[in-house]
C-alpha cells in the first residue's frame, strides 16, 4: 500500500539515515586514526569508547570482550560506567542484554533496559541511571568475539542510522581485538603480552571468584539495594524511611480468657461498639479532609463490624475458652484467607478491609489509641501493608513517598496515594527489616516501580534531575489544562475521563477533562455488602454530577460478572465467564435491581448534564428490552412525582462484534455510541484481556480492530449521532493519530492521560491523520499499521510523548 501523499512528500524532505552522514564519517575516520596509531590495546579501546560516546551523544559506551575458554563476557573498556568495574564485571552469554546481543549475533535495543526481560543488574557499574540501551556484537571471522554497547539516561529509541553506525564501529573494533589476541602470541611483544595477560588474568581470577560463590555478584554493601515492585502512583521521591509497625498484635494477648465467657463477650461487644464509633469519626474525617475519597467504604466497614456472622463466630470462640483477642484473630484470619483466595483482584484486595476492621477492634480491646503516628516531615513510609485507617491517621502533607510490600493498584492505599499524588511503589520485594531500616535513605521511582535503598550520590543526583524534568514535563502538560484539544486546523476533539470512584472526579477536573465519558458504577457495588439502595445510589451519583459543575457525565449501568463479582451475588461457576452471565445479561435478569439503578440515574439527571449508557449490548432485542425497563422506571418515578430529565440521552457501549455488524440498526435505537475497545479487542481477536499468556496477541492496532472502529464511527456519523471511544485505546498515544484520523471526536480515558493525549491532538494535522488512517485501514498486518503510524508521528515531531508514556 502506498503511503498517503502528504506523508510521503514530507518524509522525502527529511534527511534519511541510510548513508553515513558527515558526522558519522568523521567519527569513523577518528576511530581508524586511533587504530592506526594504536600501540597499547587497552588505551586504544579506551579511546574508541570515549570518542564513540562523545560523537554518538550517549553517556555510556562500553566494550565487553568474550573469552572463549571461560565462555564469559568481561567489561574491558568503558566511558560512563564506573571505571573501577572494568575487568570486574563479567557475565555468561546467557545473562543480561549484553549476553543476549552476543547470543543473537544481532543488535539489541531497549528504550528502557530495566523493563527488558533479559536485563540483569550489575550494581558495580552504576548503570541503573541509564535507561536506553543499544548493543551490537563484534564479529571476528564471522564469530562473535565482543559486544559494543551505548547507553543513555533519557529514554529514547536509537535510529536505524545509529544502529548501523555502531555496527560499523564494531567492525573496526574487531580488527583491534584480533590484533590484541595476536599480540598475546607474539614473543617480540613480550612486555605487552605480559601486560595483556596480567589484565586478562585479573579479570578471570575475579570472575572465578564470582563463579565459586554467588554466580551473580550483586552488591558490595549490605545496606544498599535496588528493589522492584509495581508503580502505583507516579512521580519520584527521595527521603528517609519511616517504617510503620503494627500497633497491636493478636498474639500479644493471652490466648485463653481469664474471666467468664459472659464477661469476655461483654468486653468484646464494647470494643466493637467503640470501633463502630471510630469508623463514624473516620468517615467524617474523610469527608472533611479528603472530599475526593469515596467515604462509602466506611459504611462498608461499619456493615462488616455489625456483621452477625462475624460477631457470632468470635463469640463462639470465646465460649470455647479463647480470649476475645485470640478468637477475633482466628476469625479475621479465616476471612482474610477466603478473600485472598478469590480470583478477582478487586475482591482479593478487600482482605485488607477485613484486616483493617480487625485491627480497629483489637486496638479497642487492648486500649491502643488512634493518635496519629509521630511522623516527621518529608518521610517515606515503608510498611508491609497499609490499611485505610492507618493512611487516614497520617497528615497527607508529611508524606513524600510510600513503599508497600503488598497491595494492588486498586487498593484503597493506591487510590488514595494517586489522588494525593504521593509517589508509590507496591508489591515491593524483599521488604524485611534487613533490606530497609528505619532512617535509611530511599529513592522511590513511582513510574518504574523501583526503590533504591541508600543509593550512591550519583543515583540520587540523577533522580533529582529526573524529578526536575518530570515536574517540568507535567508543568508543560499542566499549562495545557485550559487550552482546547484541537488539531492544527482547529478541529475540536473532546477529551473525557473514565472514573470508577468519586475520588477520580478530582483527578478528572484537575487534568482538564471536559466531562465524564464513562462512570463505571459497579465499583461501589463491589465494596458494599449488598446492592446499593436507590437513595444510596442517588447520593453517590449526585456527588459526581455536582462536582462536574454542568459538564456531561455518562453513567454506565452495572457491568458485573466476568472479573467483577460482588460477594453477595450468587453466580454459578462458569467455564467462560467473559462469554457468560455478565453485564447487561445480569441486569436484564435481575430486573428489580436494574430498575432501582435506572430510577437513581433518572433522578440524578434532574441535577446536571447526565447521559445513561448500557454495557455489552449485542443485539437489537436487548436494547429494546432495556428501553422497556427504562420506560417502566420512568413511569414509577412519575407516579411518585419525582422529577427527571425526560430527554435523558441513552447510549450503548459497542464492545461485542455483533454490535459492530449491527451498528447501522442499533444506532436507530439510541442517541449515542461509545466504543469499549477493551472488550471489543478481546472478542474480535478471541484474546482474553486478562490472560498474560496471550497478551502479545491483544493488539489495539490490529487491522480488524481498526476496521471495526471505523464501521461503528461511520454508522453513527451517517445517522448524525455522536460516537466516542472509552476503552484503554483512547489513552494510548500510539493510537491517537489513527482514532482522530478515523474521525472520532470524543475520547474518554483515565484522567491521568488527558493532558498527554491533548498534547498529541494539538500536534495533529487532521487531514494528514485522515489520510494516514485511511491508509492504515487498507493494511493487513499490525506491523504495517504500527510502522505507518510511527512514521506519521515522527513527521509530527511527537515521538517523545510516545516514548515518555508508552
Ligand atoms: C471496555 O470494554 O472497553 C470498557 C471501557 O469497559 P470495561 O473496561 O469496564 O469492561
Ligand atoms: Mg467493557
Amino acid at each position: 500500500m502506498t503511503p498517503p501523499p502528504a506523508t510521503k512528500s514530507r518524509r522525502s524532505s527529511r534527511p534519511r539515515s541510510r548513508q553515513p552522514t558527515g558526522r558519522d564519517l568523521s567519527l569513523l575516520e577518528d576511530i581508524s586514526t586511533i587504530i592506526t596509531h594504536s600501540r597499547d590495546v587497552r588505551d586504544t579501546l579506551d579511546r574508541i569508547v570515549g570518542v564513540t560516546s562523545e560523537r554518538m551523544d550517549t553517556e555510556v559506551c562500553s566494550l565487553y570482550l568474550h573469552e572463549a575458554r571461560s565462555g564469559v563476557l568481561t567489561l574491558w573498556a568503558t566511558t560512563g560506567l564506573d571505571r573501577s568495574s572494568v575487568g570486574r564485571v563479567s557475565m555468561r552469554t546467557d545473562e543480561g542484554l549484553v549476553g543476549y546481543a552476543f547470543q543473537l549475533e544481532e543488535p539489541v535495543m531497549a528504550v528502557d533496559a530495566m523493563a527488558h526481560p533479559r536485563y540483569t543488574y550489575f550494581p558495580e557499574t552504576g548503570e541503573e541511571r541509564y535507561h536506553s540501551f543499544l548493543a551490537v556484537p563484534v564479529l571476528e571471522r564471522r564469530e562473535p568475539s565482543a559486544v559494543l554497547v551505548v547507553q543513555t539516561s533519557r529514554r529514547r529509541r536509537f535510529s536505524r542510522g545509529e544502529v548501523r553506525l555502531l555496527r560499523t564501529i564494531a567492525g573496526q573494533v574487531s580488527g583491534i581485538i584480533s590484533q590484541a589476541r595476536l599480540i598475546e602470541s607474539l614473543a617480540s611483544k613480550e612486555e605487552e603480552r605480559r601486560d595483556f595477560q596480567r589484565q586478562m588474568g585479573d579479570a578471570l581470577r575475579e570472575l572465578e571468584r564470582y563463579q565459586v560463590g554467588d554466580p551473580r555478584p550483586r552488591t558490595t554493601s549490605a545496606q544498599r539495594a535496588r528493589l522492584t515492585g509495581i508503580g502505583a502512583s507516579p512521580g519520584f521521591a527521595i527521603g528517609r524511611v519511616h517504617r510503620l509497625k503494627t500497633a497491636a498484635r493478636y498474639e500479644d494477648a493471652p490466648p485463653e480468657r481469664t474471666g467468664t465467657a459472659r464477661e469476655e463477650i461483654a468486653r468484646y461487644r464494647a470494643a466493637v461498639r467503640k470501633a463502630i464509633e471510630q469508623t463514624g469519626r473516620f468517615r467524617d474525617r474523610v469527608q472533611e479532609t479528603l472530599p475526593e475519597m469515596d467515604a462509602a467504604i466506611f459504611d462498608a466497614h461499619r456493615l462488616m463490624l455489625e456483621d452477625d456472622s462475624l460477631i457470632a463466630k468470635v463469640e463462639e470462640g470465646i465460649r470455647a475458652g479463647a480470649s476475645a483477642e485470640a478468637a477475633l484473630g482466628r476469625v479475621v484470619d479465616e476471612y482474610v484467607r477466603q478473600f485472598e483466595g478469590m480470583e478477582d483482584e478487586y475482591l482479593r484486595e478487600r482482605a485488607l478491609d477485613i484486616k483493617d476492621i480487625g485491627q480497629r477492634i483489637l486496638r479497642c480491646l487492648v486500649g491502643v489509641g488512634e493518635a496519629p503516628k509521630a511522623l516527621g516531615h518529608g518521610v517515606i513510609l515503608v510498611a508491609t501493608e497499609l490499611v485505610l485507617s492507618d493512611f487516614l491517621l497520617i497528615e497527607p502533607g508529611k508524606l513524600k513517598g510510600l513503599v508497600l510490600a503488598t497491595g494492588g493498584v486498586t487498593s484503597h492505599a493506591s487510590i488514595l496515594a494517586r489522588s494525593l499524588e504521593i509517589p508509590t511503589v507496591i508489591g515491593c520485594e524483599p521488604m524485611g527489616e534487613d533490606s530497609i531500616r528505619q532512617g535509611d535513605r530511599l529513592v522511590v521511582d513511582g513510574n518504574a516501580g523501583v526503590v533504591y535503598v541508600n543509593p550512591p550520590a550519583d543515583i540520587v543526583r540523577e533522580y533529582e534531575r529526573l524529578d526536575r524534568e518530570y515536574k517540568a514535563f507535567n508543568r508543560e502538560l499542566g499549562a495545557l489544562v485550559h487550552l482546547p484539544a484541537e488539531t492544527l486546523e482547529g478541529r475540536r476533539v473532546r477529551l473525557y475521563a473514565n472514573i470508577g470512584l468519586f475520588s477520580d472526579v478530582h483527578m478528572a477536573r484537575q487534568h482538564g477533562a471536559e466531562g465524564i465519558g464513562l462512570y463505571r458504577t459497579e465499583l461501589p457495588f463491589l465494596s458494599h455488602r449488598d446492592f446499593l439502595t436507590e437513595e444510596e445510589q442517588v447520593d453517590l451519583y449526585t456527588r459526581v454530577v455536582e462536582s462536574m459543575e454542568g459538564l456531561p457525565v455518562t453513567i454506565r449501568t452495572l457491568d458485573l460478572g466476568a472479573d467483577k463479582y460482588p460477594t453477595y451475588l450468587r453466580v454459578p461457576r462458569e467455564e467462560n465467564p467473559f462469554l457468560g452471565w455478565r453485564s447487561i445479561r445480569i441486569s436484564l435478569e435481575m430486573a428489580e435491581v436494574f430498575k432501582t439503578q435506572l430510577r437513581a440515574i433518572l433522578r440524578v439527571s434532574a441535577w446536571g448534564s447526565v447521559r445513561i449508557m448500557f454495557p455489552m449490548i449485542s443485539g437489537v432485542e436487548e436494547i429494546r428490552r432495556v428501553k422497556e425497563l427504562l420506560d417502566e422506571a420512568r413511569d414509577e418515578l412519575r407516579r411518585r412525582d419525582v422529577e427527571f430529565d425526560e430527554e435523558l440521552p441513552i447510549g450503548i457501549m459497542v464492545e461485542v462484534p455483533s454490535a459492530v455488524s449491527l451498528a447501522p440498526r442499533l444506532i436507530d435505537e439510541v442517541d449515542f455510541f461509545s466504543i469499549g475497545t477493551n472488550d471489543l479487542i478481546q472478542y474480535t481477536l478471541a484474546v482474553d484481556r486478562n490472560n498474560r499468556k496471550v497478551a502479545p496477541l491483544y493488539e489495539p492496532l490490529h487491522p480488524a480492530v481498526l476496521r471495526a472502529i471505523n464501521d461503528v464511527a461511520r454508522a453513527a456519523r451517517d445517522a448524525g449521532k455522536p460516537v466516542s471511544i472509552c476503552g484503554e485505546m483512547a489513552a494510548d498515544p500510539m493510537c491517537t493519530l489513527a482514532l482522530v484520523g478515523i474521525g472520532l471526536e470524543n475520547l474518554s480515558m483515565g484522567p491521568f492521560f488527558v493532558p498527554v493525549i491533548k498534547r498529541l491532538v494539538r500536534a495533529v494535522d487532521f487531514r494528514g491523520a485522515q489520510r494516514l488512517a485511511q491508509a492504515a485501514l487498507e493494511l493487513g498486518t499490525v506491523k504495517e499499521v504500527k510502522g505507518l503510524l510511527f512514521e506519521g508521528m515522527r513527521e509530527l515531531g511527537i515521538i517523545d510523548v510516545i516514548e515518555t508514556y508508552h
